[in-house]
C-alpha cells in the first residue's frame, strides 16, 4: 500500500521549494501532477508543474470520475488530482505526494483516512508577503510576452493570496504535522524526517538509534510541540486585518 502524503500551505510559504527538495532526496516517492484551469506562470511547463487544461477539459474529466479530489481555488481556477497517479504509485511500489489546498486535503482525508497530512506555514505574514513579492519579481524576469502581467495585476494576485492565506491557516489543526518553514535547510530536513518516520512507523520494525532520532525530529512538527509558534503566526495575520 502506498502512503499518501498531502502537503498544503498558503501560496508562497515555500511548499514547492520544500517538495522539490524532498522528491530529489528521498527514494520511492512520486509527485502527483495536478490538473488546473489557471494559465501557466513564469517558466512553468505543461506536464511538469501542472497539466494546464481548459475549463471544458476539466469538466469532462470531472464528469468521467477521473479526479480523486478537486477544488476551486482563489475563486476562479479549478485544480484537481487525477486518480491515475495513485494507481501508478501503487503499481510502482512508490509513495505519493499531493500538493493540494485545504479543500482538496479534506476530501482526500475522507476518502483515504490513512493519508498523512502536512501543513506548511510561513514564519509570519510579513515574511509571506516578502516571499510572494520575491517570487513575483523572479517570474517577471522569465515571462514570455504572452504571459506578461502588469504590476497592478501582480499586486492584486499577491493581495488575493494573502487574504486566502489568512483563511487557510485556520485549518492547521486538521493536519497530522505542522511545519513552520523558517530556515530552509532545517525545514527540508524536517520534511524528510516526517516521510521517513511514517515509513518506519508502518514497517513495524524495531528502530535503531538513528531511526529513533528521525522519529524524534518528525515529532517536533506535532501540534503540541508547535502550538506557541503557531499562535504567534496566527497573531501576525490577525494584526494585519485589524483597523
Ligand atoms: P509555494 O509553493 O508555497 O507557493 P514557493 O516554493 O514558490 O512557495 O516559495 C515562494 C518563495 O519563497 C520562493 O521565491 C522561494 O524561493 C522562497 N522560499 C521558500 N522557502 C524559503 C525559506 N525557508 N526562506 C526564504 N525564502 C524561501
Ligand atoms: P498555485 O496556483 O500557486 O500553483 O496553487 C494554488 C493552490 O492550489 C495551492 O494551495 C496548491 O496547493 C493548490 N493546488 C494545486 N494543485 C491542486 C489540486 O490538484 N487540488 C487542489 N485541491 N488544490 C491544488
Amino acid at each position: 500500500m502506498s502512503i499518501v502524503f498531502i502537503i498544503s500551505a498558503p501560496s508562497g510559504s515555500g511548499k514547492s521549494t520544500l517538495t522539490s527538495e524532498l522528491l530529489k532526496s528521498v527514494p520511492r516517492l512520486q509527485f502527483s501532477v495536478s490538473y488546473t484551469t489557471r494559465p501557466p506562470r513564469g517558466s512553468e511547463q505543461n506536464g511538469r508543474e501542472y497539466h494546464f487544461v481548459s475549463r471544458q477539459q476539466f469538466q469532462d474529466m470531472l464528469a468521467a470520475g477521473e479526479f480523486l479530489e478537486h477544488a476551486c481555488v482563489f475563486d476562479d481556477s479549478y485544480y484537481g488530482t487525477a486518480r491515475r497517479y495513485l494507481r501508478e504509485a501503487e503499481a510502482a511500489g512508490n509513495d505519493l505526494v499531493l500538493d493540494i489546498d485545504v479543500q482538496g486535503a479534506s476530501q482526500v482525508k475522507q476518502k483515504l483516512p490513512e493519508a498523512v497530512s502536512i501543513f506548511i506555514l510561513p514564519p509570519s505574514r510579513d515574511e509571506l508577503e516578502k516571499r510572494l513579492r520575491r517570487r513575483s519579481e523572479g517570474e517577471k524576469q522569465v515571462e514570455t510576452a504572452d504571459r506578461r502581467r502588469t504590476d497592478e495585476e501582480r499586486n492584486s494576485i499577491i493581495q488575493k493570496r494573502l487574504c486566502t492565506a489568512a483563511k487557510e491557516i485556520e485549518n492547521y489543526r486538521t493536519y497530522s504535522y505542522i511545519l513552520v518553514n523558517d530556515q530552509l535547510e532545517e525545514s527540508i530536513d524536517r520534511l524528510k524526517a516526517i516521510v521517513l518516520a511514517e515509513r518506519l512507523r508502518r514497517s513495524g520494525n524495531r528502530l535503531s538509534a538513528a531511526e529513533q532520532q528521525v522519529v524524534a525530529s518528525a515529532q517536533q512538527c506535532l501540534l503540541p510541540n508547535v502550538r506557541d509558534k503557531v499562535r504567534q503566526i496566527l497573531d501576525s495575520f490577525a494584526a494585519s486585518i485589524q483597523p
